[in-house]
């Protein structure tokens, strides 16, 4: 074969391989298309189990009164459950690292402790606010230890609705997807979800789910394909 032959060959495989192999490394960290966010979904997502990371806690579906996950582990103050807990150290690290401090205020809650904190809650405001607020016991996410409430450390509109435009607030709506949290009761979404607002309030979904229900806007009863549960 003449040389100039052989020089073409080589140039032809060399060229077919670093193509190959962009194509390999592109699609090894692309995103999952946006079309991951359609109900159909629900038919292969396990969220009946309060084990499984999609797990959906609402007025329509409570938890088992005695139910307490087994792999509690601590994320800066507050019991989540393991995998949580390691996500949101590294959020708070990362998040901190950036002049974000951000600080865990409430994690799991057992069904007793839930029913302390409802109670003080009708109390004070009510039962109607305070079902817009407050979950009665068996009916809060925080039982699944895979919700977080957090916070500014020096308090800046703790558990209230201006959080949202704070530091920490605002951080976390535009990242913590990345670590697998999404804010599970939006602004606007009171009609699925049954709760107001809560920018503080993140539950762990892990990091796939929670980056595509972020880019698609959906509550998780949406992305699940849920019955909207507004209220009891
Ligand atoms: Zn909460």
């Amino acid at each position: 074969m003449p040389r100039q032959h052989v020089t073409t060959h080589i140039a032809i495989i060399a060229g077919v391989c670093i193509c190959l192999l962009m194509y390999l490394s592109w699609s090894g960290s692309k995103e999952l298309p946006a079309t991951s966010a359609q109900p159909a979904a629900a038919a292969v997502l396990e969220f009946d189990s309060p084990g499984s990371a999609l797990a959906v806690v609402n007025k329509h579906r409570p938890l088992p009164a005695d139910y307490i996950p087994q792999d509690l582990a601590d994320a800066a103050g507050v019991p989540l459950r393991a995998e949580a807990a390691a996500a949101y150290l590294q959020m708070a690290a990362e998040a901190g690292a950036t002049g974000v401090p951000i600080s865990a205020v409430s994690g799991f809650r057992t069904g007793g402790e839930q029913e302390h904190l409802y109670t003080s809650y009708t109390d004070s405001f009510g039962p109607e606010a305070a079902d817009s607020i407050s979950a009665r016991p068996g009916y809060s996410e925080h039982q699944t230890g895979l919700a977080i409430d957090i916070a500014n450390p020096d308090g800046t509109c703790g558990l209230e609705s201006c959080f949202a435009e704070t530091l920490a607030g605002s951080w976390a709506a535009t990242n913590a997807q990345h670590y697998g949290f999404i804010i599970r009761y939006p602004a606007g979404a009171e009609h699925i979800t049954g709760y107001a607002h809560e920018p503080w309030h993140l539950r762990y979904v892990g990091t796939e789910h929670a980056r595509t229900m972020h880019e698609a806007g959906t509550t998780l009863e949406e992305f699940l394909g849920l019955p909207a549960a507004p209220g009891y």
